[in-house]
């Protein structure tokens, strides 16, 4: 049977796996990633990406080619809840609500707090255009209508076994490490992942469709409108989503529209009766869609209780599956590659120690915990919702009386109206989430706490306080050099750490070139300040820093910061030798170096 060898091997071709592959070739590391299906999946599935996960596209050079395509943040700039999108009785098209999202509309805070805006591309579009960029890195890295049938691990590597789906035929792959981005349906099981919490939440049907809908979608900005109608909820009643893929507006030529089924319906597996049920929830009856695909969702919110087992380690949905609401599903299984990838790449190229790749464990599961927690209060509060709007759950005449009451120019019509308004302040958690997609950080992993406090958080997610603390994602400020805008979030990448210091600095970049060398790293040092080599002319830097001119902020190469120190030390070297050290969890360099043991191995 043939054999391939490869260091790391990927299963799944889903955002996580795509991720991993192209940030893994980004760091010079070979890797193989594995599909079952011939072509990337046909369903939308999830569309909004973070911040944070343009972020990551933008260091693994993908950004430009997904914001030359996707939804600008205009188009997606707010929410609503509606009666109906069509209709002419006295309750139809009417509005109760509609709020501002992601970063559009007032809310400007977005735009100063990172380089790259939210946008919204669904899966259906993105995973080929990440297929097209793993190949481009690696044309050899990819293989699409194959799968893993079986595997083995031992202390030297994983042994998978994988079946070309078209012929049958089987082969083996012999890899260093195999990342499990296969949605847990194969390698948890195999592994004795045990996955908890909520499940069987609801039954979720999407229908995928081409329709003309601009005479009634009447809001350009809006990406998604709630129905919440006298006999149903805003889950129950619809949801409706623009996708794209040329028009932005109301002219959008593909749309998604999900509603719900209890898990025990047995209606919900029946097509026929889901185009009229539609029909009928948007109050369209002439209405003929297009349909391009229909899925079913069951929506639950459970986390993996391990996510390393030996030289296997989940991610993505496999390691965790959250609710729709709050869009973390696939911002965050990128988001775990991009952890993942580059202690993978420092372990298989002998930078970092086995250790290091406990700390993916530790720092993203805790994230995970949050996350699922928070799509699954943020999916509760629809009911909350429905409430606020004066839905009253299997009793359609109390429901329409509510409705008509809450539109009337009276008292009572303003004061439901104001209430709603109170209640929105509660379900904007799902759509005003900054804090959750940019502000969540690591307080165990491949760190050197500093000892200072996070800052406290707006339990609400909204407010994002940024900061150097050792742990939390690089705060961004826009900096100069030779009259180029650059991003703090810029300096590191293809597997380099950065030392930021400032003009006083001299000591900290002294030792950075020289724990460089002793750990056979890439370290870049960069002086951003006055007749600095980066300019901060705005002084953005100045302000975020959090230490003094002559201190200085270590930065892994995901952007995470590894360690800071708040000023000049006489013993630059030894510190800076002391955070790498407990950062890669190896021996500290310098005492291999001055053993004169290099390049450094790790045992
Ligand atoms: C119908 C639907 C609608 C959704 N809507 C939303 C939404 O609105 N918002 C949101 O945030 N999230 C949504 N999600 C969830 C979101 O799609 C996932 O969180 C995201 O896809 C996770 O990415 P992943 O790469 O971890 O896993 P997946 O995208 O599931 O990718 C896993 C891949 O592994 C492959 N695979 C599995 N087993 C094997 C094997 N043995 N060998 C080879 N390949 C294998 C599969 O074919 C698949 O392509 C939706 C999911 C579904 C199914």
């Amino acid at each position: 049977m043939k054999q391939r060898r490869v260091p790391v091997l990927i299963v799944g071709g889903g955002g996580c796996g795509l991720t991993a592959s192209i940030t893994l070739s980004e760091l010079g590391t070979d890797s193989l990633l594995i599909e079952r299906h011939p072509s990337p999946g046909r369903l939308p599935k999830a569309r909004y990406l973070n911040q944070r996960t343009m972020e990551v596209f933008r260091q693994i050079g993908v950004a430009d080619a997904v914001y030359a395509r996707s939804m600008p943040l205009e188009y997606i700039s707010r929410i609503r809840w509606c009666t109906s999108l069509a209709g002419d009785g006295p309750l139809d098209r009417k509005t109760f609500y509609a709020i501002d999202s992601f970063g559009g509309g007032s809310l400007t805070d977005y735009s100063a707090d990172s380089p790259c805006k939210s946008t919204l591309y669904p899966q259906v579009r993105l995973e080929p255009l990440l297929r097209e960029e793993a190949a481009r890195r690696n044309p050899d890295g990819l293989l699409y209508n194959h799968e893993l049938v079986s595997f083995e691990q031992d202390e030297n590597g994983v042994t998978a076994l994988i079946r070309e789906r078209e012929s049958g035929a089987e082969f083996t792959v012999a890899a260093d490490y195999m990342i499990a981005a296969d949605g847990g349906r194969t390698i948890g099981p195999a592994v004795g992942s045990r996955l908890e919490g909520a499940t069987n939440l609801v039954d979720m049907v999407t229908v995928y469709f081409r329709s003309d809908l601009s005479e009634w979608w009447d809001d350009d900005h809006a990406m998604t409108t709630w129905f919440v109608n006298p006999e149903g909820g805003s889950w129950s009643s619809g949801v409706l989503g623009k996708l794209g893929p040329t028009r932005f507006d109301r002219h959008s030529e593909e749309w998604m529209f999900h509603f719900t089924f209890r898990p025990d319906d047995p209606a919900r597996f029946d097509e026929s009766s889901l185009v009229p049920r539609m029909r009928e929830l948007l109050k369209l009856p002439e209405l003929e869609p297009d349909i391009i695909g229909i899925g079913h969702w069951v929506v639950e919110g459970v986390i993996a209780d391990r996510y390393r087992f030996g030289r296997v380690f989940l991610a993505g949905d496999a390691a965790h599956r959250h609710p729709p609401t709050t869009g973390l599903g696939l911002n965050s299984a990128v988001q775990d590659a991009h952890n993942l990838a580059w202690k993978l790449a420092a372990v298989i190229a002998k930078k970092g120690a086995d250790g290091l790749l406990d700390t993916y464990e530790s720092e993203r599961r805790p994230v995970a915990e949050r996350n699922v927690s928070w799509a699954l209060l943020t999916f509760q509060n629809h009911q909350l919702t429905d409430v606020g709007i004066g839905l009253v759950r299997g009793n359609g005449e109390a429901s329409r009386k509510n409705f008509a009451a809450f539109f009337a120019d009276t008292d009572e019509g303003r004061t439901r109206r104001a209430r709603l308004n109170q209640v929105i302040g509660v379900q904007r958690m799902e759509w005003q989430a900054h804090d959750l997609e940019l502000g969540f950080y690591y307080d165990r992993g491949a760190i050197v706490s500093d000892g200072t406090f996070a800052p406290e958080r707006d339990p609400m997610g909204g407010r994002y306080t940024p900061t150097t603390r050792p742990g939390h994602r690089l705060p961004h400020a826009w900096l100069e050099k030779d009259k180029r805008r650059v991003s703090t979030l810029d300096l590191a990448g293809n597997g380099s750490f950065v030392l930021i210091i400032g003009a006083k600095g001299d000591a900290w970049a002294k030792a950075g070139v020289e724990a460089a060398e002793a750990y056979d790293i890439r370290l870049r040092v960069v002086t951003v300040g006055d007749d600095c080599e980066y300019s901060d002319a705005e002084r953005c830097w100045t302000h975020l820093r959090e230490v003094n001119e002559d201190g200085a902020v270590l930065v892994r190469p995901d952007n995470h910061v590894g360690w800071r120190c708040a000023d000049a030390r006489a013993d630059a070297l030894a510190t800076l030798d002391d955070a790498l050290a407990k950062i890669l969890k190896r021996p500290p360099g310098l005492v291999h170096a001055r053993d004169g043991r290099r390049p450094l191995a790790v045992a």
